[in-house]
């Protein structure tokens, strides 16, 4: 059994409630400590279920293994909308993340941020801390990346998604970031997880490359279980014996989660296809099958781009995308029963 203690419990009310978890003949293992308790008590508790509901502290018990829980249907029937500045993951729009792979200099995001929100983008994404399989690869520009992202929202007004690498980040990451976004290759690291879980930010979690879709809940579970309930899930895509594309996109991904998870569902054709060529029709393809957004790199000058310059598509493609996932969104987003709202 697991029991999620209140997020607002003091040290003694907890020390407290887990004396009154004792004196019922349970022994109780604390699993998360942080912003909230995580208790686990084992199977042999179930039949003490319903007193450890009632003790002061107690948020909420669910039966069974550990596990993902807080991300299910079952725990939360209705979707989650994650409230980014005006608009909402999850809510009736589809949204567009646009930006470059990393923020590669104050001039180039500026033009690119531009360029993303004349062609209707919603949100602007770039990496100020990059994962880079080579360590003598361009790995971003840290602390002064994340002040040019500060720039191009305070110029744009657009709302900044960009990643944080390291649990010793964080905290800068968060000053800036609307979104803070952990990327595939972290999404097994939980300390990172429990790191983010600690703040206030939405948090937008990649699908790890190799990871299943249990995997990648129980991930999504970190992070609502150490208190922060804002997270969006991203498909990416995955590596399969197919190396014509960088991956394969799982777009199953996206209505399986919906039929899983309340969280909110985006799609990453840039990454996940590793071609400029591909991206537009996988953007539509996400859009079809119900995402409730896109994710997708952009420059001015894809050639020049300082990482991923193969993927990187121009900020005209992506205003033809906008159009059509919008166009998708309206169809497939309708509300069941479809009725006219005129
Ligand atoms: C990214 O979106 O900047 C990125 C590095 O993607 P991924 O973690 O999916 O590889
Ligand atoms: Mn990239």
């Amino acid at each position: 059994m697991i029991v999620l203690c209140r997020p607002d419990l003091t040290d003694a009310q907890r020390e407290r409630l887990l004396d009154a978890v004792r004196a019922l003949g349970v022994e109780p293992f604390v699993r998360m400590e942080g912003v909230r308790t995580v208790v686990e008590t084992g199977a042999s508790a179930d039949a003490r279920r319903s007193d450890i509901e009632r003790l002061v502290g107690v948020e909420r018990v669910f039966a069974g293994e550990p596990g993902a829980h807080l991300v299910t249907r079952d725990a939360h029937s209705e979707p989650t909308r994650v409230q980014v500045g005006g608009h909402a993951f999850g809510g009736p729009e589809t949204l567009v993340i646009a930006g470059p792979c990393a923020v590669e200099g104050l001039d180039v995001l500026l033009e690119i941020a531009r360029a993303c929100k004349s062609a209707g983008a919603h949100l602007l994404r770039g990496g100020a801390y990059k994962p880079r399989t080579s360590p003598y690869d361009f790995r971003g520009l840290g602390r002064e990346g994340l002040e040019h992202l500060a720039a191009a929202r305070a110029e744009t007004g657009m709302k900044i998604v960009t990643e944080v690498l390291d649990t010793r980040d964080v905290e800068a990451v968060e000053r800036v970031a609307d979104v803070l976004q952990i990327g595939s290759r972290n999404m097994h690291n939980f300390s990172l997880l429990q790191e983010v879980g600690r703040t206030r930010k939405p948090v937008l979690l990649k699908r790890g490359m190799s990871a299943t879709i249990d995997e990648l809940l129980t991930s999504a579970e970190y992070v609502l279980a150490g208190g922060n309930p804002d997270v969006i899930l991203c498909e990416r895509g995955i590596r399969t014996f197919e190396h014509t594309t960088r991956n394969t996109l799982d777009l199953t991904a996206v209505p399986l989660l919906r039929e899983r998870t309340h969280l909110p569902i985006v799609v990453d054709p840039s990454h996940a296809s590793g071609r400029r060529s591909l991206v537009p029709a996988l953007a539509r393809a996400a859009a079809a099958v119900g995402a409730d957004g896109v994710m997708m790199e952009v420059h001015v000058r894809p050639a020049e781009a300082r990482c991923d310059a193969k993927q990187a598509i121009l900020p005209s493609e992506l205003a033809a995308i906008v159009r059509d996932i919008a166009a998708i969104g309206a169809i497939v987003r309708r509300p069941p029963g479809g009725g006219e709202t005129t």
